[in-house]
């Protein structure tokens, strides 16, 4: 059975580092799309034996004026009903910030389902920012390095129940 899980959380992050991890070459750019699907990246993912559907939101990173809010809002909304599950990537090194809580507030008033997971934590540099993670109160957060590949196997004992 396939599943589609995305991967949300504010700019800077890991997400598209994460994706190209777990998607590799096959990725499917989802362009001639309407509005802020065009903002969306498909692909074919992997991860063990799991084999889902992974949307990265793609083309935030640069904007930083007032209008970024709105758009970043829509974009996870969108990704959020696109998905079966959401990956919610917070950076460990950072700790819980003020602009993670408001994609917390998203996750939460779309009633989605959340892995919390703490990116950047290779090493022990983000335990403290992976312990402030269960003050978002969604759940039990995972540690993982996307860019050194840590932490995949728990993430996949997380996500298999639930594909
Ligand atoms: P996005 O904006 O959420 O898509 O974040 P990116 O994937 O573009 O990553 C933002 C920055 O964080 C880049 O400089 C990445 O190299 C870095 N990064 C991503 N994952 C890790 C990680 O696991 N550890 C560390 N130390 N840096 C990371
Ligand atoms: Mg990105």
């Amino acid at each position: 059975m396939s599943f589609t899980l995305a991967i949300v959380g504010r700019p800077n992050v890991g997400k598209s580092t994460l994706f190209n991890r777990l998607v590799g070459k096959k990725l499917a750019l989802v362009d001639d799309q309407p509005g802020v699907t065009r903002d969306l990246r498909e692909g074919e993912a992997r991860l063990g034996d799991l084999r889902f559907i992974a949307i990265d939101s793609a083309g935030l990173e640069d904007v930083t004026d007032d209008s970024l809010q709105g758009r970043m809002r829509r974009l996870t909304e969108r990704a959020v009903e696109m998905a079966d599950i959401c990956l919610f990537l917070i950076d460990a090194r950072a700790g819980v910030t003020a602009q993670d809580e408001v994609f917390a507030d998203i996750l939460r008033k779309k009633n989605a389902h959340v892995i919390v997971a703490a990116n950047k934590a290779e090493g022990n540099a983000g335990e403290a920012g992976f312990l402030e993670a269960y003050s978002l109160g969604l759940g039990e957060p995972v540690r993982i390095s996307a860019e050194h590949g840590e932490g995949l196997d728990e993430l996949y004992h997380i996500i298999r129940p639930h594909a």
